[in-house]
């Protein structure tokens, strides 16, 4: 797998004698001149590896955050000093291609063996140019364009010296409260894998060496999203089965599609933290799935493996190194008293750790190092006209555009009030309806925050002088302060307006009146989401939800435009609200995206990938969920005595998997089965006839589920096995087919074994995940 990757570019014995010019092997004698060009890969590697002093060794496995590196100033610093005694094996989020290059000219010119750094970047979803935030991404459920976005982000990060980025999240999670949840690609194993695959082939394209390529790193390995009471950072504890029916799936499929890194994540597995768990990152991860690259631990992981209580610097770093990390990030800072780079040599010195596993970590590090054609040039990611020339173009904001529109997902549209006409007087109310520095959402370190389109802006500019646009701010973020500070952190400010409430809401009232329709641009800051952005309540902030009440009390026709980085809870407004079109946070081109769907310039096809809930206190809650021994009876999904549900609340969601409405309808209709059994290594296919019944041409997400009706061990209701996204004009009908395999019938049993079991299967196609249109079919012996 990973050897698909190798561009062997042969270093020239030039090449080889440049790096080991001036070495003095510590440990064994150089071969300066004994390399050919036919030397394998792991050759080199150890060629290298056989100069290094352990000091050397292990500074390769040290990844710094770039801290206080600056423009002209880098060789002076701490770091810059670490660098030059070859103390360090790569860097992230340095930005710029100048800075970059300065640090990598002290690398490869002034340290003993002239070893390049790696250069790493949370690009998580784009680089300057951005796109909607990853759930947004998903709600597209389109991988083209998908892999456009990761391929476009590579492009740009690689223009500006990147070579690495801390993406694809495929962190599956079914918990809204978490705050990270806008980070992933929802709850679905099955979206959520197909949607690995395209982000690492955008990213790698099957040649890490190219200039404009990065490589991936899948994180967080593993379990991430499953935290107890959706609490960053807390316990994860599940069984096996679901471990690897639920929830492992989309980590497997980017090791299958080649993805050159792996990040562990911060919770515990089985009680032993992931950055510690040998079952994880060796025995499954390098054993079962065949994974050849490289470990990183997230963010001074290794030294959290003390308060998680695993024991002294010492024992941590051991047990760290012991399990199968390769890289320590950031436990070069200082507040990390545990690190590789602290305390591996007292390990080995106490026979905690061996050399040989040292010596395979390094290996690991420069074996990357080779994959991205380093050695061979290590500034090949840095030439300054193609940061000039490549990054935050005009066609990429265009394609980021596109893309702030797909993502978008309409919620509600009583009496198609979407979309709006261009005509008359239009009201933009809210405190997101005029702000730049929300619009990329959270995790875009890259982005330039006042660069982006606010909604206002791009509202201006799609409507011209058709109608008359009239603003105003409405309310503040939130009516408590300090929720507000913590919601608008690394300079996404909102700036607090000084007049009372009362005074914006006059102001807005006042607007409103004067208009045939209010748009109201409510919801979450970008930072409400997020790392350590956790919530116990998921409604729009109470001072928002007051102002949209007040709108609505005007009688006039309110769409609402919500913003948000995680499922909310919006019953109130699914009740009141005429039209909800939910826009997430959109990226670059947020304004233009948002009012293209609006006045219906692009019909919206969004499908929700993270359930909607009727209440926090449904959740966890997911489309595929087991039956129990007491579901309910009744069609209408009314309280039941002893049966299982709330005695407050019903048990169907909001909004369930998959849901989005369209500006046109569409009608299923003749859903067939090429057979009604299914041999064991055979496979069917399963048609269904979608007509374009509306209006508007429009593009529709097909979705396919399964029941496996008996099996050894419970089944899910209904699984996504399949989706097509596609293209229908106004009337047009198209037949859509999918193959269904015996490989989509199979599920981990309570060996572990991944089996397909003979017997009954129900096949559902529709529009959502509650669709009812199903056949049966039979897997036989
Ligand atoms: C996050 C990672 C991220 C890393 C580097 C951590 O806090 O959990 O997702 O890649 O920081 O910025």
């Amino acid at each position: 797998m990973m050897s698909k990757l190798f561009n062997l570019n042969t270093i020239t014995i030039v090449a080889i004698a440049l790096i080991y010019t001036g070495c003095k092997a510590q440990t064994q004698t150089p071969r300066t001149t004994s390399i050919s060009n036919n030397t394998t890969v792991e050759a080199k590697v150890d060629s290298i590896l056989n100069l290094m002093t352990l000091d050397e060794k292990i500074g390769q496995l040290n990844l710094p955050v770039s801290g206080d590196i600056t423009t002209g100033q880098g060789k002076s610093s701490d770091v810059g000093k670490k660098i030059q005694n070859g103390l360090v094996g790569g860097m992230f989020n340095i930005k710029s291609v100048e800075k970059i290059k300065a640090v990598q000219k002290i690398a490869v010119e002034e340290s003993r063996l002239k070893i390049p750094l790696l250069f790493g970047m949370d690009v998580i979803h784009g680089y300057e140019t951005t796109f909607p935030i990853p759930l947004g991404l998903s709600s597209t459920w389109d991988m083209e364009l998908i892999e456009k976005t990761a391929r476009m982000a590579a492009n740009e990060a690689s223009a500006d010296g990147i070579n690495w980025t801390f993406s694809p999240m495929v962190d599956i999670s079914r918990d809204p409260r978490w705050g990270r949840v806008s980070e992933g690609n929802g709850e679905d194993p099955y979206l959520g894998s197909r949607i690995a695959e395209a982000m690492v082939k955008g990213y790698q394209q099957n040649d890490l060496s190219a200039n404009n390529t990065l490589m991936a790193c899948v994180k967080h390995f593993a379990l991430y999203g499953a935290s107890e009471a959706g609490r960053d950072y807390n316990t994860v504890d599940m069984s096996k089965i679901r471990m690897f029916n639920e929830y492992m799936e989309p980590y497997k499929a980017a090791i299958d599609a080649g993805v050159g890194s792996v990040m562990a994540s911060f919770n515990e597995i089985d009680g032993i933290p992931a950055t510690g768990n040998k079952w994880l990152l060796t025995d499954l991860l390098r054993d079962d799935w065949g994974f050849d690259g490289f470990v990183v631990t997230d963010y001074t992981g290794i030294y959290e493996m003390m308060a998680h209580g695993m024991g002294n610097e010492e024992q941590v770093v051991s047990q760290a190194l012991n399990a199968g990390i390769d890289m320590d990030m950031a436990g070069d800072s200082p507040a990390a008293t545990a690190a590789f780079v602290k305390s591996l040599k007292t390990a080995l010195d106490k026979n905690m750790v061996k050399i040989e596993d040292i010596d395979t970590a390094v290996r690991r590090m420069l074996t990357a190092k080779y994959q991205l054609g380093l050695f061979e040039d290590p500034y090949k990611y840095l030439d300054s006209d193609r940061a000039k020339n490549e990054v935050f173009t005009t066609e990429n904001r265009a394609f980021a555009r596109k893309v702030g529109a797909e993502s978008t997902v309409l919620l509600k549209n009583q009496g198609d009030l979407l979309p709006l006409k261009k005509e008359g007087t239009i009201a933009l109310i809210g405190p997101l309806a005029n702000n730049a520095k929300n619009m990329a959402g959270t995790w875009s370190v890259a982005t330039q925050q006042d660069k982006s389109n606010p909604f206002l802006a791009g509202l201006k500019t799609v409507v011209g002088d058709k109608a008359k646009i009239l603003h105003a701010k409405g309310s503040n973020l939130d009516y408590d302060l300090e929720l507000e500070k913590r919601a608008t952190m690394f300079g996404k400010t909102i700036p607090r307006d000084g007049r009372s409430d009362k005074e914006l809401l006059d102001e807005a009232l006042n607007i409103a009146d004067k208009a045939d329709v209010i748009i109201a641009a409510i919801g979450e800051s970008a930072e409400f989401s997020g790392e350590s952005s956790s919530r116990t309540e998921i409604g729009i902030p109470q001072v928002q939800k007051d102002l949209l009440n007040a709108l609505l009390k005007t009688g006039k026709p309110v769409v609402l435009v919500l913003f948000t980085g995680r499922p909310l809870e919006l019953v109130e407004e699914n009740e009141n609200v005429p039209a909800i079109l939910n826009v997430w946070f959109p990226g670059s081109e947020a304004g233009l995206a948002i009012s293209d769907v609006l006045f219906g310039d692009v019909n919206p096809s969004g499908k929700l990938t993270a359930t909607f809930p009727r209440s926090v206190g449904q959740i966890p809650i997911f489309y595929n969920h087991k039956n129990t021994g007491r579901p309910l009876m009744n069609e209408e999904g009314k309280f039941e005595k002893f049966r299982s549900n709330y005695i407050d609340e019903r048990n169907e969601p909001l909004y369930p998997f998959g849901y989005g409405l369209s500006y046109t309808k569409y009608d299923y209709k003749n859903l067939k089965l090429s057979s009604d059994t299914i041999g064991t290594n055979g496979s069917i296919d399963v048609s269904v006839e979608v007509t374009n019944a509306g209006n508007y041409d429009g593009k529709e997400v097909v979705q396919l589920y399964i029941r496996d009706l008996v099996g050894s061990v419970t089944r899910p209701l209904k699984e996504l096995k399949g989706f097509q996204k596609v293209y229908l004009k106004k009337g047009d009908t198209k037949t859509v087919t999918f193959k269904i395999s015996v490989e989509d019938l199979k599920f981990y049993n309570s060996n572990l074994d991944f089996v397909a079991e003979p017997g009954k299967f129900h096949v559902f196609v529709g529009t959502d995940s509650t669709t009812k249109m199903m056949k049966e079919f039979q897997l036989t012996e």
